[in-house]
């Protein structure tokens, strides 16, 4: 479905723009964490139960996690959730605010992170209801100039049947794009549904993050290994989209399933 965004024809504006895992760790210190719904996202609350296909015991990836309460809506249905995410806080805020008791352990991998997992006596929810995050500390990444991605490959994380992806591709740095689309693509299973909103706005009048992926370059990136569905091109405009000077904002649903 489209209902015919153009594509910005200055779409490289952006291409050189470096956040770094401390810009983002200073995000959550400051809180400004303005991507975090409370809610969660409409669109996946939408396509919830067509994402999954009625299947159980599915590995749902959540890359850039950050708190997303969506990680529940998956865990709560019996789907193990595993999520990668810089902050700290944001980690420890995610289960304080789900009510959820964790262990946390250091990634035996990888120097530096850590994995932290749910816990509770109750075995069901122990073997079913599994959230894991890992925490790369960004002095280690720093010391071994490894980006997260290759640290992902690295953590063993295991292959997943669903990804959801929101804040995250528009979240890495527009130069590190190809490296991310190889590890999200390696780390798919047989049969994979991977959602993936991306935003549609004028990418001379805000810097990002967000940042704005034309179609053209998600067709490249990810076009030969999948075939890719628009389902959804919505207009998501709000207030403080109009502070950034944007005068438009379309949130875009993609399904890639395996070609
Ligand atoms: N997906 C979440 C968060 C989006 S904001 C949501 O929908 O709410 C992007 C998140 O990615 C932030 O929490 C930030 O701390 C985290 N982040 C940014 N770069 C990262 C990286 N390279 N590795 C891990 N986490 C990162």
């Amino acid at each position: 479905m489209t209902i015919g965004i153009k594509e910005h024809p200055d779409a490289e504006v952006q291409k050189n723009r470096v956040l770094t895992l401390d810009d983002w760790q200073d995000k959550w210190v400051t809180r400004h964490i303005a991507f975090h719904q409370e809610q969660g996202h409409q669109l996946l609350k939408k396509h919830f139960d067509t994402f999954l296909k009625g299947q159980s015991g599915l590995r749902v990836f959540f890359p850039l996690c950050g708190k997303a309460i969506e990680m529940k809506w998956f865990a709560d249905r019996g789907h193990t959730v595993v999520g990668v995410e810089i902050s700290e806080i944001g980690i420890r805020e995610f289960f304080a605010e789900q009510n959820l008791s964790y262990t946390e352990e250091p990634l035996t991998e990888i120097a530096g992170a850590k994995v932290f997992k749910v816990c509770t006596d109750y075995e069901f929810f122990r073997e079913h209801f599994l959230i894991l995050l890992q925490h790369f500390r960004p002095s280690q990444i720093k010391r071994n100039n490894l980006s997260l991605p290759s640290l992902w490959s690295r953590a063993n994380i295991g292959k997943f049947d669903r990804i959801w992806d929101r804040g995250a591709l528009v979240a890495v740095n527009p130069g590190d794009r190809d490296r991310y689309a190889d590890i999200i693509l390696s780390l798919l299973r047989k049969g994979y549904h991977y959602l993936l909103v991306v935003l549609s706005y004028d990418p001379t009048k805000h810097t990002g993050p967000p940042f704005y992926v034309p179609d053209a370059e998600l067709k490249k990136l990810f076009g030969t290994k999948c075939n890719m569905q628009c389902l959804e091109e919505v207009d998501a405009l709000e207030e403080r989209h109009k502070t950034w000077g944007v005068d438009y904002f379309f949130e875009k649903l993609y399904l890639l399933t395996e070609k």
